[in-house]
């Protein structure tokens, strides 16, 4: 890749620049780095089976409050009974010295607590999106990850993730000219039920969850950060579900450079996650941007045209994030998506909610 030191630099603003220069997925023969995954959920189930097939990580250790559930588990993953923890005695986890670092896939609220017991317990930590549900949070875990020598990462799958990263060099390599503007989308018809949609544990609506990728998107596509913001939220439907948070919120940012981006997010309509990128020779689209497959990059620009499907399968996303995480780990090195990448997030997300009026 033929990267300017322009680019170098804006690149190391967001973290990206040595994922270029290293290739996204380190291959390394140092010893594994040996996970506990805390939530069993949906996301977990996903990390489970990409923890197996990386190169450096092995699942050591399962922390939840449904024993049977962890039993099922960790006869899958030959974890030993003695590292199998609930929510109670999980600090005990510090004895344990088969376990280097944990992943944390509860719900958001819960993401402060566990990332800073586990770093007080001596545990590197890799911890889901959004990092927090407050600014504050956010501040207090990296905190407690420095104080206790530990690495933190934020689990910002398409920082890892090959179409992502092939149109934010396509726009650094000056393909579409001056970008100008973003589009940006992505939300689902939520079930009644979800604590997605329980403000105490999501900290807020559709944003927290899923508005965050195409934040995150219009800051790695630009390579900036945004300068000034403006926001609507509004809730439509009045089914109960919408009690706590609200249903719809969109959102115009602009950069430094100028360049704007409006993007939307809901939990009251299927909204395939996309972005396109308007510049002033030519257009990027990526469908599917935010999914675990079936990405699609299309683009025109200068006489080329692209229509490119990834055909990498789900759970290569994850195989590409613990890899990374696994090889900081054993490296000494600063992953990069830090815990910085998602305060800042937190910091924006906060702007948006204050921007619609919305008290979080
Ligand atoms: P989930 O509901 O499927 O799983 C959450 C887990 O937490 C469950 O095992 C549940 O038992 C456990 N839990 C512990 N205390 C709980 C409580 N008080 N209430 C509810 N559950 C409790 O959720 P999920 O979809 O796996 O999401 C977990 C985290 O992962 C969220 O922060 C979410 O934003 C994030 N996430 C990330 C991605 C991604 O692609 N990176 C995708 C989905 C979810």
């Amino acid at each position: 890749m033929n990267l300017t030191r322009r680019d170098f630099t804006r690149l190391g603003a967001l973290g990206l620049a040595a994922r270029f220069a290293h290739g996204l997925n380190a291959q390394t023969t140092a010893p594994k780095t040996r996970y506990a995954v805390i939530g069993l959920g949906r996301i977990a189930s996903h990390f489970l089976p990409a923890a197996g097939s990386t190169t450096n990580s092995q699942i050591t250790g399962l922390v939840s409050g449904h024993r049977d559930k962890a039993d099922r588990i960790a006869a899958q993953y030959n974890v030993p009974a003695g590292s199998i923890y609930n929510y109670e005695n999980f600090d005990e986890i510090a004895k344990n010295p088969n376990i280097d670092a944990v992943y944390v896939a509860l719900p958001n609220s819960m993401h402060a607590e566990y990332t800073i017991r586990a770093a007080k317990a001596g545990k590197h930590v890799l911890c889901e999106k959004p990092m927090s549900t407050t600014v504050a949070e956010a501040k207090a875990m990296i905190a407690a990850c420095k104080a206790a020598n530990v690495k933190l990462m934020i689990a910002y799958r398409c920082h890892y993730e090959p179409t992502n990263l092939r149109a934010v060099k396509l726009i650094r390599d000056g393909a579409l000219g001056q970008v100008q503007a973003i589009e940006s989308s992505f939300g689902f018809n939520i079930k009644a039920g979800e604590w997605r949609i329980n403000k105490k544990l999501a900290g807020g609506g559709p944003l927290y969850d899923v508005g965050i990728y195409s934040l995150n998107a219009c800051r790695y596509l630009t390579g900036e950060e945004p300068a000034q913001i403006a926001a609507f939220a509004s809730t439509i439907d009045h089914d109960g579900r919408f009690d706590e948070v609200e249903e719809n919120v969109s959102w115009t940012m602009k950069f430094p450079s100028g360049i704007v981006a409006s993007c939307a997010t809901t939990y009251g309509a299927n909204m395939a996650g996309y972005y396109k990128v308007y510049g002033s020779k030519g257009w990027l689209q990526v469908d599917q941007a935010f999914v675990y497959e079936g990405l699609r990059l299309r683009a025109e620009y200068q006489g080329t045209k692209l229509d490119e499907l990834n055909p990498a399968r789900d759970p290569s996303h994850f195989v590409a994030e613990a890899e990374h995480f696994s090889h900081c780990v054993q490296n000494g090195l600063e992953p990069q998506s830090p815990g910085e990448e998602g305060l800042r997030d937190m910091g924006y997300i906060t702007e948006i909610y204050k921007s619609a009026g919305i008290k979080i």
